[in-house]
């Protein structure tokens, strides 16, 4: 049993000018933008569909079972938080329905402008919805794709599961952990 501990990440703050976002509606749901965490000037940026419960009922942080989940598997491949930076389709979290095609193409001209700032060298894109916003292909998945490298807007770019999947279902932990070996072997191959 390995004796990792996942520890919270420290928050890249959103940039003033956009904390008040209103583009898409979400800032109607009431929960907070979270632009990313890690290391800003990572190699690796990781995507995810969008930010999960970060504070508990007393404003407490703590460590979600996906970004438990994620640090686990990173850890396992060798990956620390220096070598990752996550950010999200969607900086923040939907509590009810809400346009799904609308906020995830109005938000991704956010993601494009991280894109361009941090020119990151590696993308790792975790679960179905941030493969098909980010490929922008509502077809693509992560079980066809998974296991390679793909040029996507010009940068090479792994794809996995989703962490609370891998989370939930023992089975695909494996690979889980497999995808990520791809991700540590494929990046550390170009160095
Ligand atoms: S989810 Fe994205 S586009 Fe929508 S309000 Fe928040 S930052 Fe703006």
């Amino acid at each position: 049993m390995s004796d990792f501990c996942p520890v919270v990440w420290p928050e890249e703050p959103t940039p003033e000018h956009l904390q008040t976002c209103n583009e898409c509606g979400l800032d109607k749901h009431g929960s907070r933008m979270v632009w990313g965490e890690g290391n800003p000037n990572a190699p690796i940026m990781v995507i995810l569909d969008n930010p999960g419960a970060r504070e508990d009922r007393e404003g407490n942080p703590f460590v979600c079972g996906t970004r438990q989940t994620l640090q686990k598997a990173a850890n396992r491949a060798e990956l620390c938080m220096k070598d990752i930076y996550v950010t999200f389709i969607l900086k923040r979290k939907p509590v009810r329905a809400y346009n799904k095609e609308k906020a995830r193409q109005t938000c991704m001209i956010h993601l494009q402008h991280q894109l361009q700032v941090k020119q990151p060298a590696f993308i790792f894109c975790l679960g179905n919805t941030a493969v098909q916003s980010f490929f922008q292909d509502p077809d693509s998945d992560v079980k066809t794709l998974r296991g390679s490298t793909h040029y996507v807007k010009g940068y090479r770019t792994a794809v996995g599961y989703h962490p609370l999947a891998a989370r939930r279902r023992p089975n695909l932990w494996p690979l889980f952990v497999e995808d990520w070996m791809h991700v540590a072997n494929h990046y550390n191959s170009y160095e």
